[in-house]
């Protein structure tokens, strides 16, 4: 039993590198730096925020630490157990408890399969219930979730973009995890339809004491759900503090480039526009140095040659950059 207030889940310098593979005998020539020595934890009831451009690293970190992907090195335990290193029938009662939500929930969900079937699959997987049992389980999750329980013969093309988020929540609901990893769970949304989403993840986090690991490219969209927010930068965390110090006193010049492309509601209020020059450098040959050099207003000489440290500037608030 995990000890009072143990994360549920923790990660320390987890990294995934992709071997770049040429020529006829596949000869590894190189490596996808795709997440470089991350660390973070979210408590029970808790939404940590994983924010950064495409090609980042983010999506590649929600899946490492789900072990959809096989880290390369580094730890993940849940409540307190390490599951890095355990087989696939060790990490069974885990991989219940925690549950992935995709991006387009279109080709998430099979098209073959009702509505009601995609959200029992998992219960029937799992072995835990009888078809009557499943079917009344499914009914219950429709209905938390805001769909029609005469929905669930229906199959995902009958159903909008925000239904079909539903049917993927209600999917991930089924086995009653304790972590759910969003991947740009909204973004594929319009933007009033995010809101009601978004609000539903809220409210079911509130009831059920739930942990999102939630990933978005876009830092307004996870203002509102997040507790805590981590910046990545190629492959590494280059900010992370509670949401109020990221959007009142961001440290680290991406941060603050991402936060000028918030819109700020009160017209009062001006936020400097800091456009990011050209795009995310390739995570196969990384910049030397701080990776964030080849795009930083205020990049020094040394910032070329020196990898800044991730420092704690402020309780709770890490930032990696050698002016901070
Ligand atoms: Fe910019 Fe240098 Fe700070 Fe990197 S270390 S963010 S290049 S100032």
């Amino acid at each position: 039993m995990a000890k009072p207030n143990t994360p549920v889940i923790e990660i320390k310098d987890l990294k995934k590198h992709f071997p770049v593979k040429k020529g006829l005998l596949r000869r590894t020539v190189g490596h996808v730096y795709a997440v470089d020595g991350i660390s973070f934890s979210i408590g029970a009831g808790e939404t940590l925020g994983l924010v950064g451009e495409s090609g980042c690293g983010k999506t590649t970190a929600g899946r490492a630490v789900l072990r959809l992907v096989e880290p390369t090195s580094g730890s993940i335990k849940v409540e307190g157990t390490e599951i890095t290193k355990m087989s696939k029938a060790e990490l069974r009662p885990y991989r219940r408890q925690m549950q992935i939500i995709f991006q387009d929930p279109f080709s998430s969900l099979n098209p073959r399969m009702t509505a009601g079937d995609i959200v029992g699959e998992p219960l029937l997987v799992h072995g835990v219930a009888n078809t009557k049992e499943r079917n009344e389980q499914v009914a219950a999750l429709f209905a938390r979730v805001g769909l029609r329980t005469a929905q669930m013969s229906n199959y995902p093309h009958q159903f909008s973009g925000g239904q079909r988020q539903r049917i993927g929540i209600a999917r991930a609901l089924a086995l009653g995890p304790k972590l759910i990893v969003g991947d740009e769970p909204v973004s594929a949304l319009d933007v009033s339809i995010q809101a009601q989403v978004i609000n539903l993840l809220m409210d079911l986090q509130r009831e059920r004491q739930l942990s999102y690991l939630f990933i978005s490219h876009n830092l307004a969209v996870v203002e509102h759900i997040s507790h805590q927010i981590a910046v990545m930068y190629l492959g590494r965390i280059v900010e992370h503090a509670d949401t109020r110090s990221i959007f009142t006193r961001a440290q680290h010049p991406y941060t603050e480039a991402l936060l000028s492309a918030v819109p700020v509601p009160d017209p009062a209020i001006k936020r400097q526009k800091r456009v990011l020059q050209g795009d995310v450098p390739s995570p196969v040959k990384p910049p030397s140095g701080c990776h964030f050099h080849t795009r930083c207003p205020y990049a020094v000489d040394r910032c070329k040659v020196e990898s800044p440290p991730l420092r704690e500037i402020a309780p709770g608030h890490h930032v990696s950059c050698h002016l901070r």
